[in-house]
């Protein structure tokens, strides 16, 4: 039916193109196109014989030049960014350039402050409405299935919807004393950052893990969770209307935590350039070169993801609760695509979002977060392409 130009190669990537050849009806052709291009080149001998036509390029995502002639030459339906946050504007610039369909799942953070917000890519609203093209934002799990649960909940079963509380729980055991789960820049940026939550017409900040929860998750069992800051709580909080609190958490072990803690403390989570040997070095990046590679995780994590949102609210002035989440097994994910669970739970609903904009299914000229699209069809897809939801309608509440 249409091409996709999957822009990275890393973990998110890899379950995206793999998906992408699962569902060949809707992806007839794909072009992996990433820096370095040997991954695109292994990951298509991984993905060749199947129906989908798979072609791989190199290109600096970071120059929308490149981006443009890129795309110019392999004319796809849409461009699904599966590389850094920091290249969301440079990409989007090229796909206006080109009148080309925009998917990502991250949002644009400068990569010299570590402050992730809608802002620079609500910015391109008039000029992707003007240009006739869809941009569709955050279309991984959390940001992504997340806001497209609260469009469920919102269009199925409450009038208003007043707390949303985000819980991401990840039991898997890799074996490392330390790694972390997709890419280790971007995991460690979001997780010293200050915590936030949305209550009352505003953000209130709290200091990194200030607020730990233990919560009774279903197939997981009692787990920390702690409060961060996430950036669908910024759209969520502007497009469910009457929402009165959102807040969003995330497990973490103490190990882990402590681990983080000696490293923030001898500087080595730093984004302020350091001279090393006559050169000048960022330790976050540097760390992020000695830690495992995310991709490595898979043939070694085993355990459980649970991932889902609960929602307080009101259905015909009666008091209504409901939880709907997703299960994800480490080991059966990498049976499947050779992907531990993180990646494969953001490379579903990526791939889901660029078969929505392509099939038309949702085409909505501007830049929108994914829960201002009809739920249903992406949902119907979730079962279909491997992350099933369960839905709970008398859930016990955070607090
Ligand atoms: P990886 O680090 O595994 O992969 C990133 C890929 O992008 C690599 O192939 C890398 O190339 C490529 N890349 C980086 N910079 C450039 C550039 N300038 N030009 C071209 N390619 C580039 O990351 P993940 O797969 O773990 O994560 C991918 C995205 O998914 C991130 O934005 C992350 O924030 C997001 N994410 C979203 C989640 C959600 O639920 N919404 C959850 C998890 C991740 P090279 O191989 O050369 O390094």
């Amino acid at each position: 039916m249409g091409k996709a130009l999957i822009i990275g190669a890393g973990g998110v990537a890899s379950v995206a193109a793999h998906k992408c050849c699962q569902n060949s009806d809707v992806f007839s052709e794909i072009c992996i196109a990433s820096r370095t291009k040997l991954k695109c080149d292994a990951l298509k001998k991984e993905l060749d014989g199947g129906k989908t036509k798979v072609e791989t390029a190199e290109v600096d995502a970071n120059n929308t030049e490149m981006l443009v002639s890129l795309i110019k030459r392999v004319k796809p339906d849409v461009v699904l960014n599966l590389a850094l946050p920091y290249q969301d504007l440079t990409i989007m610039d090229a796909c206006l350039e080109t009148r080309t369909n925009y998917v990502d799942t991250a949002n644009y953070e400068p990569e010299d402050t570590a402050k992730f917000e809608y802002k620079w890519q609500w910015a391109y609203r008039e000029k992707f409405k003007k240009a006739g093209i869809t941009a569709l934002l955050g279309s991984g799990f959390d940001p992504g299935v997340t806001g497209v649960f609260s469009a469920y909940a919102q269009k199925h079963y409450f009038d208003e919807i007043e707390t949303i509380d985000i819980v991401d729980a990840n039991a898997g055991d890799h074996g490392y004393p330390f790694a972390t789960n997709f890419n280790p820049e971007i995991n460690i940026r979001e997780v010293s950052a200050n915590g936030s939550y949305f209550e009352n017409g505003k953000f209130i900040e709290t200091p990194p893990m200030a607020i730990k929860k233990v919560y009774d998750l279903p197939q997981i069992g009692p787990k920390d969770i702690y409060l961060l800051h996430h950036e669908e709580m910024e759209s969520l909080a502007l497009n469910i209307k009457g929402i009165k609190r959102i807040r969003f958490f995330m497990t973490f072990s103490q190990n882990y935590l402590n681990h983080l803690k000696v490293l923030e403390n001898v500087g080595m989570t730093s984004i302020e350039p350091i001279m090393y040997e006559g050169r000048e070095i960022i330790p976050l990046q540097f760390l992020a070169a000695v830690l495992p590679d995310p991709s490595s995780l898979g043939p070694r994590t085993k355990g459980k993801t649970n991932i889902g949102c609960i929602f307080t609210g009101k259905k015909d002035g009666q008091e209504k609760r409901y939880y709907v989440y997703n299960v994800c097994d480490h080991e059966e994910c990498y049976k499947e695509v050779g992907s531990q669970a993180i990646s494969y739970t953001t490379g579903v609903p990526a791939m889901i979002g660029a078969a929505m904009v392509m099939t038309g299914k949702w085409n909505k000229p501007g830049v929108h977060n994914i829960e201002e699209f009809d739920p249903d069809p992406f949902m119907e897809e979730l079962t279909k392409f491997g992350l099933p939801w369960i839905e709970d309608f008398s859930p016990t509440l955070v607090d």
